[in-house]
């Protein structure tokens, strides 16, 4: 039985794993090794044998380097049949727009600079003409995501005058964006009309007074009011506020470029009959349908776009290089609606028939059984999302598969071993069942490697 003196010291121990020194760096490697010396000096007090606490120190030293350098953020399978999930990071990007962030990260770029005149530029140019040419609007800026793009219009023409909404409107969209919340911080008055089934257009024209900043209109995504109900149409509000001198504001949310029936898929109101029904302002996301990365677009009139560009707030949520240089790529694609469905992943994903996902369940559930011993595998049709706001009820036939095993927390378990591995696997449990909805898996392979 030996005792503390056969514990190395710390510099026989740098010297004894050059590797873990490459690959982890010294110092990272000098503060593992105390921490490792001092819990096998307590387990030696405790009674543990010095030399055998000595001959596991170079083995658990390495599990704690690797077990500390891996990341919550690596790539993981979204398999949960949500192709907008908010929680696993949204959109997808295209290649293209890969491509140009790393470029836009790896060197110097004229963001700010005209490369014609050599004079001062303004970041959101590169952006502004495609917006403009997308959606039919007149002007375009840019802001962090869609929730900065409502809170900075609501300031611009709401600060300390009234801002009228429908009951039926006053949405939560998760993640703590509630419309009242965002009103007040705007530090507009909210002036709130109609009843939560009906609305008229008499109950909007009765609030307005010379207190009045805005209008807004908030497109509610992820609920639906049925039965008995009533809403004042965008074309008929647009022209109540201009009538009145106040700004009308549309919150489209998720805002689709295109026109998604071309795909089957439902119909989603599209940015640019946003701005033809009237509306002066017009805000949505960046990484919602549109499907590219974190951003928030305002467009609408030339002169109210300007006032917010003058707001202070505007400089506190512009947009870095990098979401520039992507979103830039990523509206080019949509300058080819034909080969949209290709290149933008959002579009392939939510685009792909349940015929084309089943084939491939069929095909992966021999494969995927054999690596699951003591599960069975099974094809099944299954219902995918878009997610990100959108109705949880209006899903897209899709496919998958089933996955059972013996016990009631066989799914529970089969879950977590999937989080756990280097390439995490995320599905959802249904009726006693892990369900892996394939509608988002682009190779077989990703997954068969996932599982090995
Ligand atoms: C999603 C959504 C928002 C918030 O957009 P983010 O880009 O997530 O900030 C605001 N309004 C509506 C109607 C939405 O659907």
């Amino acid at each position: 039985m030996s005792g503390f003196r056969a514990l190395p010291s710390v510099d026989q121990v740098l010297l004894a794993v050059p590797s873990l020194i490459d690959a982890h760096g010294r110092q990272a490697v000098t503060r593992t090794a105390r921490l490792r010396l001092d819990a096998a000096r307590a387990a030696i007090r405790d009674g543990a044998d010095g030399a055998a606490e000595a001959a596991r120190l170079p083995h658990l030293l390495a599990a704690d380097l690797a077990a500390a350098a891996v990341t919550q953020l690596r790539p993981i399978l979204n398999l949960t049949g949500t192709v907008l999930h908010t929680n696993l990071g949204r959109a997808i990007l295209a290649d293209e727009a890969i491509a140009a962030a790393s470029a836009a990260m790896a060197a110097p770029l004229a963001l700010e600079f005209d490369l014609t005149t050599g004079g001062r530029g303004q970041r959101d140019d590169h952006l502004r003409g495609l917006l403009c040419e997308l959606t039919g609007a007149e002007d375009a800026t840019i802001v962090n995501n869609n929730a900065a793009a409502v809170l900075i219009a609501l300031n611009t023409f709401g600060q300390d005058r009234d801002s009228i909404v429908s009951r039926g409107e006053l949405i939560e969209i998760g993640g703590a964006f509630r419309m009242p919340d965002i009103m007040a911080r705007a530090g507009t008055r909210l002036v709130e009309v109609g009843t939560t089934n009906r609305t008229h257009p008499r109950d909007y024209r009765d609030a307005i007074t010379d207190r009045t900043g805005l209008i807004l209109k908030v497109h509610t995504s992820n609920y639906r009011i049925e039965g008995f109900t009533a809403e004042v149409p965008a074309p008929d509000l647009a022209a109540i506020a201009r009538d009145a001198g106040v700004v009308m504001l549309n919150d489209l949310g998720a805002g689709s470029l295109v026109d998604l029936s071309r795909w089957g898929l439902r119909r989603e109101p599209t940015v640019a009959e946003a701005v033809a029904e009237g509306a002066d302002l017009i805000t949505f996301s960046g990484d919602k349908l549109l499907g590219g990365p974190q951003a928030g677009f305002i467009v609408g009139r030339r002169d109210l776009i300007a006032r917010i560009n003058k707001n202070p707030m505007k400089r506190a949520v512009r947009l870095d290089k990098i979401r520039i240089a992507a979103l830039q790529a990523t509206l080019r694609l949509y300058l080819d609606p034909d080969r949209l469905d290709q290149r933008l992943p959002v579009l392939r994903m939510l685009s792909r028939s349940q015929a084309d996902i089943a084939a491939q369940a069929a095909r992966l559930a021999p494969q995927v059984a054999a690596l699951l011993p003591d599960h069975r595998v099974v094809p099944t049709d299954c219902a995918s999302q878009i997610g990100s706001g959108s109705l949880p009820t209006d899903t897209i036939p899709s496919a998958g598969l089933r996955i059972s095993g013996a016990g009631g927390d066989a799914p529970d378990r089969l879950a977590a071993w999937l989080r756990d591995r280097p390439r995490p696997v995320i599905g959802h449990i249904r009726d006693g069942a892990l369900i892996l909805d394939l509608r988002c898996l682009d190779d077989d392979c990703d997954l068969l490697e996932a599982l090995t």
